[in-house]
């Protein structure tokens, strides 16, 4: 008896595609499509919500002799259409990845780049089997393009010169592959692509290899997710939030990508939202209108039900706080509560630590504020607050709350500033960091601090006392008084113009007067080095009565200028300035052991 409450099948694996920047994601996708189309199978592929949906039967057609449609009982292939691994690392399911498997893009004049190397950290974390399409064979010199078909095939119309020059770049890329731990080939030399990874040449221009790739991605699925992809078709449907939007006549609605079970309309589900769950009620699913009909004012048009693995746009009322990134669990026969505390569990594993005092950090979705806040704890920056979303006005208004100035930061990946928040921007005293590859931008936060820190001890030793210990040279008095002018010696220090200065008498300093002038050969001068002679004006002392030659004499350090000197700037003076500070604070503290502490 067959029920209409429990059925397995074979659900369509995800697949999404990363790389850096300019390698050729979206080329790629666009040509997988493209060929898709142009098969003559336009009927068969279909458009979802940030999705494509490739039919095996499309893929035969288009692999021709490397994909035999009976050799596989998986349905196809469901290519998530934003690229890159801002969006990968979005696509969670219970605490996993949600794209089944990945390709990696690798320009081969390129090789890897940081994004390339951001990519595969987190395939290796999140532990996605992946391939490598090594992109843009057709930009080797000499090539001669062969439209869409495998790669083999295309090798044998090159030159020997050229299929050389290329297999030069392709083993710089497994030698690269190597180097970040995974053992990779050329993919028709890879035996047990559990072990291996599978290295495969194209061209998103010429289509060359797309066959190949095509092939090895239903391949992989076939032989290692095929237990994985056994899904009841009448499960309750659960799916990852691609992004949030808002919709003409719909308000707020949620692109979801379902990856379990079938989500129908009027069910009622449970979405994670920036506080709390949202619990709402589905009124409307909606698909992107078939190409031709798309000339029709609605983009959407409405569906019943969607069924796993599937792109699909939710409109129900309070998804203002969705969040990008968070599940969605539709509820059905189970109770509400149960499943509250089942989303509740899963952001609770994404969820952020914060601290007292810290940065602010915006993403454009969990997974990669997750990944940031990661990123953050390794260079031990704490987080003040961690949101998703794009920079608004409140977010400086927290910065700003900071306290320490460094931590006067806010740091968005992947996000914009919003318009009314530039403004409040320039009045406030709160640095922006963005950029879209995290890394970077921890790094340019890391450079700006460093800077800072560098730029306040350079002001702090600009002002601050520096010691030194002098002697009065014997036969060097030029005038007695008003001001005295002896020539002296700097044993150790800086002797600096505008100091006080005096002797130790017993372990008691006794000023004797201020400094009013240096010259040196002559010339006026501000300060004077360890080693060097020079005479000086002191505004006080008479020559004979006062100071005698052979003295000897010190600048006189305020107590809370030792304190910095010896507690901060250290390394920041020379040694024989520490020499004199030592002796200085050696003999200060023999009468009062905490002066200067
Ligand atoms: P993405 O940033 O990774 O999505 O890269 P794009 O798909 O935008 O591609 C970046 C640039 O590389 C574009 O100018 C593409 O036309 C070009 N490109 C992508 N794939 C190929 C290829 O296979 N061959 C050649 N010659 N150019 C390509």
């Amino acid at each position: 008896m067959t029920d209409d409450t429990h059925t397995d099948t074979l659900r369509t694996p995800i697949v999404a595609v990363l790389g850096h920047v300019d390698h050729g994601k979206t080329s790629l996708l666009d040509e997988i499509r493209g060929s898709a189309v142009s098969e003559g199978e336009a009927g068969a592929i279909t458009q979802h919500i940030g999705a494509t949906d490739i039919p095996l039967s499309t893929i035969s057609t288009m692999a021709g002799e490397l994909v035999n449609p009976d050799d596989f009982d998986l349905p196809g292939l469901l290519f998530i259409d934003t690229p890159g691994h801002h969006s990968f690392s979005t696509l969670r399911a219970r605490g996993g990845a949600l794209a089944d498997i990945a390709v990696l893009v690798v320009d081969v004049n390129d090789g890897f780049q940081p994004q390339t190397e951001e990519a595969i950290d987190i395939l290796r974390r999140t532990g996605t089997p992946f391939v490598v399409a090594a992109n843009k064979v057709d930009t080797t010199p000499g090539w001669n393009p062969q439209e869409g078909e495998p790669i083999q095939k295309s090798l044998e119309a090159q030159s020997e010169r050229a299929e050389s020059m290329l297999n030069e770049k392709l083993y710089e890329i497994i030698g690269q592959l190597s180097d970040a731990g995974f053992s990779a080939d050329l993919y028709w030399r890879v035996q047990d692509f559990q072990k291996n990874i599978g290295v495969v040449p194209v061209s998103a221009l010429t289509a060359e290899g797309i066959p190949d790739l095509l092939a090895v991605l239903m391949g992989l699925s076939q032989r290692f997710m095929k237990e994985e992809m056994a899904i009841d078709v009448f499960g309750p449907g659960e799916g990852t939030v691609l992004e949030v939007k808002d919709e003409r006549g719909f308000g707020a609605t949620i692109d979801t990508v379902v990856y379990d079970g079938v989500v129908r309309n009027g069910d009622t589900i449970v979405v994670g939202g920036q506080n709390q769950p949202i619990v709402t009620e589905v009124r409307a699913l909606l698909q992107p209108r078939p190409l031709e009909e798309i000339r029709t004012e609605k983009k959407f048009e409405k569906v019943a039900e969607v069924g796993a693995a599937a792109g699909v746009k939710i409109a129900a009322p309070d998804l203002d706080d969705a969040m990008a990134g968070a599940p969605v669990r539709v509820v059905r026969d189970r109770p509400l509560e149960d499943v509250i505390e089942e989303v509740k569990a899963e952001l609770a594993e994404i969820e952020v630590d914060t601290a007292e005092d810290g940065v602010v950090i915006k993403a454009d979705t969990l997974g990669s504020l997750e990944a940031m806040a990661n990123a953050l704890r390794e260079a031990e920056v704490p987080i003040l607050r961690a949101e998703v979303g794009d920079i608004a006005p409140r977010d400086i208004a927290v910065a700003e709350t900071a306290n320490q100035d460094e931590h006067k930061a806010i740091l968005g990946f992947n996000v914009d500033l919003l318009t009314n928040a530039e403004r409040e921007l320039e009045s406030a005293d709160v640095k922006l960091f963005t950029n879209d590859v995290i890394y970077q931008l921890i790094e340019d936060y890391e450079t700006y601090v460093e800077e800072r820190q560098r730029a306040q001890q350079e002001t702090v030793l600009d002002k601050v006392v520096r010691p030194a210990r002098f002697r009065l040279l014997p036969d060097h008095t030029f005038r007695q008084n008003d001001p005295a002018v002896v020539g002296v010696e700097v044993i150790s220090g800086t002797l600096q113009n505008n100091r006080n200065v005096g002797y130790f008498e017993g372990n008691e300093f006794e000023r004797v007067g201020g400094l009013s002038g240096i010259q040196k050969q002559g010339d006026d001068v501000d300060e004077a080095r360890a080693g060097e002679r020079v005479s000086i004006a002191i505004d006080g002392p008479t020559v004979g009565r006062d100071i005698e030659e052979g003295d000897t004499l010190w600048t006189e350090l305020p107590e809370k200028h030792a304190k910095i000197l010896e507690q901060e700037l250290k390394e920041e003076i020379t040694a024989d300035e520490r020499e004199a500070l030592a002796g200085y604070l050696e003999t200060r503290r023999k009468r009062d052991p905490f002066w200067g502490k």
